[in-house]
């Protein structure tokens, strides 16, 4: 039977949220926030794997007290259990002391119910950095396994995974012994409606909340701003491209038509010299 912890958050939607001209960041009360879309791949899953094997499937997120409807939405996912860390401490924490309060967290989970695998999404849509789960496999001491695009088997009896990883050109099989930690890709399952019993049972569901004196042995000073070396100098929203030819049609039209537009350009060039000569 295994013990799968996916690691989630909630986030700003934000092919809604608006960027603020003045400040350069973005404008998180200008969307509504939801479970990183990652994050539901990462808990679908963790949801998938218990059917194949068994076992329990807990969620973890550190975030405002809000953030508990992006438990609630795993629950209707599947998952079985939720833990919260919330505090003012950790508010300001950047991807440093986010792995650590999440690795103080996942020990003290796992004091209840040993962790065999660790799930997190790719990256964030908010922060997108993509640092969180490395680092806190790195602090766990644990093998961080990214990009994962499909898990071919979970061995808990002779402690190994073994995942594919995506790659530009295809993909790696890689093994790593157990507990690890996998940062999954969108592509590695669909997340289907949610069945109703979940949805009535996730409805009322009261997640266990922890804050930072729960959590034994921590040290403050790693914790939110103070524990946070990153500096964000400049946030900006890049330029839409301008001009520009669109392609269209199948790759091989497309590549026509590239050819031809180069050799347009080309033969332009050549014009002009000849005419400046
Ligand atoms: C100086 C500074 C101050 C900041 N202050 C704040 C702040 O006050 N509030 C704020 O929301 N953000 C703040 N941030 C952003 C914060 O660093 C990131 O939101 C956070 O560290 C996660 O990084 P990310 O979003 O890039 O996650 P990624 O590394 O892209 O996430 C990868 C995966 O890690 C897991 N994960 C990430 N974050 C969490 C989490 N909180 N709980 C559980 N699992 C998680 C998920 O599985 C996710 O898919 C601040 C950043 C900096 C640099």
């Amino acid at each position: 039977m295994l013990h799968i912890v996916a690691c989630i958050k909630q986030v700003p939607d934000t092919k809604i949220a608006k960027i603020n001209p003045k400040t350069g960041t973005l404008d998180r009360a200008s969307a509504p926030a939801i479970l990183n879309p990652y994050d539901a791949h990462a808990v679908e899953e963790a949801v998938r794997l218990k059917r194949r094997y068994g076992g329990t499937v807990s969620v973890l997120t550190m975030g405002p007290p809000p953030a508990v409807k992006a438990i609630r939405r795993c629950i209707e996912i599947g998952a079985d259990e939720g833990y919260m860390i919330t505090d003012r401490a950790f508010a300001g924490a950047d991807t440093l002391a986010t792995s650590y309060a999440l690795s103080m967290a996942l020990q003290k989970i796992a004091k209840i119910r040993p962790i065999d695998l660790i799930i997190c999404g790719k990256m964030t849509i908010d922060g997108d950095t993509g640092q969180v789960g490395p680092g806190i496999a790195r602090r766990l001491d644990i093998p961080p396994l990214t990009s994962v695009q499909k898990v071919v088997e979970i061995n808990k009896e002779e402690g190994y995974a073994i995942v594919h990883r995506k790659r530009e050109d295809g993909y790696e099989v890689v093994r790593a012994t157990l507990p690890c930690l996998l940062a999954v890709e969108k592509e590695i399952n669909e997340v289907p409606r949610s069945p109703l019993p979940n949805v009535i049972r996730a409805a009322r569901y009261q997640p266990t909340i922890w804050s930072a004196d729960d959590l034994e042995g921590i040290d403050r000073s790693q914790l939110g701003l103070k524990g946070s070396p990153t500096i964000v100098a400049k946030v900006w929203v890049p330029p839409k491209p301008q001009g520009g030819t669109l392609l269209e049609g199948t790759p091989q039209q497309q590549v026509d038509q590239l050819v031809s537009l180069v050799m347009e350009k080309a033969a332009e060039l050549f014009r002009d010299k000849e005419v400046a000569g």
